[in-house]
């Protein structure tokens, strides 16, 4: 075979496999399938490349035989543990065209007019969370030195990002301090821990209330404390939406103590932001609009594929202090997007952005989030009137905390060492949940305030897909009361 024949057309056959392949994935069970991860590593032991190429047909065969059975049923009704939902349909279709298209984000040489595009669609979602004015808007558009935001692969990258803008125009501005720091809550998602450690800077986590959200006089304190010891904070970070438990630091309290510090202010909003498009929920985000910079998952709730991070700059010539340039290509006065990302070459993922925006509408994305809200919170009824479990987190967004309280604790003040016991029960139930692999929920450790700062196990329930009713809730949780009364923990 030639290489050229890989190239000639599409192959139908191909397609057409593919189409099977997923019909069989989706439909055969819809559950969390079980997999015996020694015999998968077992079979993973070959070390040779390929040499002769195989068919297509062939290749297709070997996919379906080992590689689709393994996969995770993150589209799963009952699966409701992580953030990563289920996509609508017309999502692998717009993905085929990102892939054929096969365009380069990193500059207008390799993008053309898809890197105004992306600069548009920047525009509107900068517009969602600052809602300036026209002008302001007229004047982005024109001025090719900054940007109002920047795409990135996620969450991470874009936590990295605002991270690296802050504390390098700190360097600039207190160029003689001894040290520099970020301060945030104890439920700050782990890529700052991965920030601080590329930044060289220190990384302050101050503890959460009973309603897991930062405390504003901590962050004064915090701030006070390290400033005394010859110190610069560089920024203070709130999460609106936090990893744990979807709860939202006060973000206009901490906004005013960071400004009156003249410290930078930024938002990890990469779960929650996403409800600005709601007309109900965006109020929960208010004060977000005094963030110097916030980060926007795409693939977390606006049903985009992974691979879809944003981050926006409330004062686009901040973008500049992180601006690098290269002149066989990412040219200083060009309006290359390159410049202002750490990532370089970058697929068009912002046309999945276009497309929901156009195929959903915010009208769509209402839907979505009133249905989340209502599954949570019926769930969380459920929870509370079930002797055998305890809610531990009253939602505020679309994810809830929970455990289960076998019975010889029901109805008792517990100790710590009741607790100890009770979560290694929790941990035991939540593996053995996934093992049989007919619902899922996930599971973290963190402290309680309402226990004195206990670290307690937790079950955790992330609420997206709209396919959910109340039957699967109420099976997720007859499931694990089955589990536990078959599970013996000692
Ligand atoms: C998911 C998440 C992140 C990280 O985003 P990735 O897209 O996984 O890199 C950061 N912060 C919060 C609050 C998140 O929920």
């Amino acid at each position: 075979m030639s290489i050229k024949t890989l190239f000639a057309r599409a192959d139908e056959g191909l397609s057409a496999r593919v189409e099977k392949g997923m019909a069989s994935f989706f439909q055969a069970k819809d559950e969390v399938l079980a997999f015996e991860q020694e015999t998968l590593i077992e079979q993973l032991s070959g070390l040779h490349l390929p040499k002769q190429a195989m068919s297509t047909q062939a290749y297709m065969d070997k996919l379906e035989q080992s590689i689709l059975p393994v996969a995770s049923h993150l589209i799963s009704p009952t699966y409701l543990g992580h953030m990563t939902s289920p996509l609508p349909s017309f999502i692998p279709e717009i993905g085929r065209l990102v892939q054929t298209l096969n365009q380069n984000m990193v500059k207008l040489e390799t993008s053309r007019g898809l890197s105004l595009l992306e600069k548009h669609l920047l525009g509107l979602m900068h517009r969602q969370f600052y809602a300036n004015d026209e002008s302001f808007y007229e004047a982005c558009r024109a001025d090719f030195s900054k940007t109002v935001g920047v795409f990135t692969s996620g969450g991470t990258m874009a936590n990295i990002t605002a991270l690296w803008a802050a504390v390098h125009h700190a360097r600039q501005v207190y160029p003689q301090a001894k040290k520099y720091a970020v301060i945030g809550s104890s439920l700050m998602h782990y890529s700052f821990d991965k920030a601080a450690a590329l930044l060289g800077v220190e990384l302050i986590k101050v503890g959460v209330n009973e309603k897991q959200c930062l405390l504003p006089d901590g962050v004064q304190h915090a701030i006070d404390t390290y400033q005394k010891t010859g110190g610069v904070v560089a920024a203070v970070v709130a999460v609106a939406g936090t990893t744990d438990f979807g709860s939202i630091d006060p973000l206009a309290e901490i906004a005013c103590i960071a400004h009156q510090h003249h410290i930078h202010m930024h938002v990890d909003a990469a779960w929650g932001g996403a409800f600005i498009m709601s007309s109900d929920k965006a109020v929960l985000l208010s004060g977000i609009e005094h963030a110097d910079t916030i980060t926007l998952d795409g693939h977390k709730q606006m049903l985009m594929p992974i691979g879809t991070g944003m981050l926006f700059f409330k004062n686009p010539a901040l973008s500049r202090a992180i601006m690098h340039t290269a002149p066989y290509a990412v040219r200083a006065t060009s309006l290359d997007q390159g410049r202002f990302t750490i990532e370089g070459t970058r697929p068009a993922n912002m046309l999945y952005l276009h497309a929901c925006l156009h195929l959903l509408g915010l009208d769509g994305y209402d839907e979505l989030f009133t249905i989340a809200m209502k599954n949570i919170q019926t769930m969380a009824a459920y929870i509370q009137k079930d002797p055998a479990f305890e809610l531990l987190f009253t939602p505020t967004m679309n994810i809830l905390a929970y455990r289960y309280i076998p019975p010889q604790f029901r109805g008792k003040v517990l100790s710590i060492k009741d607790n100890q016991s009770i979560n290694l029960f929790n941990q035991t139930l939540q593996k053995a949940q996934r093992a049989r692999g007919k619902s899922f929920v996930s599971r973290s450790l963190r402290p309680f305030a309402q226990y004195e700062g206990l670290p307690l196990v937790f079950l955790r329930v992330v609420m997206l897909n709209p396919l959910v009713t109340e039957t699967h809730l109420r099976f997720v949780l007859e499931d694990q009361k089955n589990i536990a009364q078959g599970l013996r923990v000692d």
